[in-house]
């Protein structure tokens, strides 16, 4: 028997385009690690990406496993098939070991009635007023409000179920870790919402590692969180709090967590989920997507020459492209076009100018992020341009490295895992 796989407590899913970068997003880990706390990779790309940039999840495991080789990293580590669904998980069998299961598009599809009035029958105990350590008003909750959770979620965690058991019955039960996501939908989940989808999950039998509900607020690609803080803060809290107490009555591992998708660069909200898992003891994974590419791009930028050319080749042709770019992410960015420079202002650019419009620092005047937003969905072009890209960035493996361990330890790792506030320029 091969030993049970378990998701430690605090773990980073970090996304790599190109598959380049595992040797460098390691080390931020390795950071982390040398100042005392243990974050545990989970290098995920989705279907979608993987459709985009034309790869095979297998690349995504080879760079993991020769990044851990090449670092002497001799904790856990993980490849996930993020947003993966029953028609498309696949091809991620062989190579992952942990299990992003997308049932968003089940949200609001109505189970069968028998089901429904089962699940209703077996939870008396989530129809009337329920006390939660943590949160400070009872939940409210009645029989027709149970109901109607159950008509509204029902049918995606059953979808869930099947798809978990796809995947156990190819890899084996405990060899694996499970999240289930809900987040690429239009409305928030409630706590009391999470606290139902969590007992219909264990009734399923799904060992749940991780869950992914949607956050109120906007979780734009690659910039800062718009919303209230103080109302994310709370709404997170009483999340953590949901989780414990089904953790405590229901059948579903110790270990269960939050996983955070954080669409990348959700600064402000950094320091409130520090805090809250502190005050809670609690897990938390981190989903940061796709701002190595932009780190690539960085690095390319700022080291001249050949490099910073192309940087600049791939700014023109994604802004001669950009309503094709942006159309796939409308409801996840923001673009002022107003704010976009044009192509030829850009191609006069020094290394400086053009890193400083990029680079996420907010309090950097030159920061556009415009033009971040454009060149994150841009991932496309250098996709198209294939080894005249990939040479480049090879080329300049030192100076990229240095941005995308730089930018994964103190943008995000030091913030969430560690407390320690990005510093302010
Ligand atoms: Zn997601």
């Amino acid at each position: 028997m091969s030993s049970h796989l378990s998701l430690p407590k605090y773990s980073v899913g970090v996304g790599d385009r190109f598959a380049h970068q595992a040797k460098a997003q390691l080390q931020a880990c390795v950071l982390a690690a040398n100042a005392g706390v243990d974050v545990s990779p989970v290098w995920n790309k989705s279907n979608r990406e993987h459709m985009i940039i034309g790869s095979e999840p297998s690349s995504t495991r080879v760079a993991a496993d020769a990044a851990v080789k090449a670092l002497g990293w001799t904790k856990p580590y993980f490849c996930d098939a993020d947003h993966i669904g029953l028609t498309t998980v696949d091809r991620y069998l062989p190579a992952c070991d942990f299990y992003t299961i997308d049932v968003a598009d089940f949200i609001g599809k109505s189970a069968d009635a028998s089901s429904v009035d089962a699940f209703i029958h077996r939870h008396p105990e989530l129809q009337h007023k329920l006390e939660i350590e943590g949160i400070a008003e009872p939940l409210t909750l009645s029989q027709d409000f149970l109901r109607q959770v159950a008509n509204k979620f029902l049918a995606a965690v059953q979808n869930a179920a099947a798809i978990y058991r796809k995947i156990e019955s190819a890899k084996g039960r405990g060899n694996f870790i499970t999240e289930v996501s809900m987040d690429e939908t239009d409305s928030p989940q409630t706590p009391a919402e999470l606290l139902i989808i969590l007992a219909a999950t264990a009734d399923e039998g799904i060992p749940l590692e991780t869950i992914a509900p949607k956050f109120n607020g906007r979780f734009n690609k690659g910039v800062d969180y718009v919303g209230d803080l103080a109302k994310f803060e709370e709404e997170f809290a009483a999340d953590v709090a949901a989780i414990a107490h089904a953790v405590k009555h229901y059948d579903l591992p110790k270990n269960l967590k939050l996983s955070v998708h954080s669409g990348s660069d959700k600064f402000s909200i950094y320091e409130p989920i520090h805090n809250i898992i502190l005050r809670f003891n609690a897990g938390v994974h981190l989903k940061t997507a796709g701002t190595t590419w932009l780190e690539e791009l960085i690095g390319l930028a700022e080291s001249g020459g050949d490099g910073l050319a192309l940087a600049k080749k791939i700014y023109a042709q994604a802004y001669d492209h950009r309503e094709e770019l942006c159309a796939p992410y409308a409801t996840v960015i923001d673009i002022d076009p107003a704010k976009l420079p044009l192509p030829e202002e850009v191609a006069r650019w020094s290394s400086l100018q053009y890193t400083s419009a990029l680079r996420h620092d907010p309090h950097s005047a030159a920061y556009n992020s415009s033009l971040r937003q454009l060149l994150h969905v841009g991932f496309k072009v250098a996709a198209k341009m294939g080894d005249r890209y990939l040479h480049l960035v090879e080329a300049n493996e030192a100076i990229i490295a240095r941005n995308v361990t730089d930018n994964l330890y103190n943008r995000h790792i030091a913030p969430v895992f560690l407390g320690v506030a990005q510093q302010k320029k």
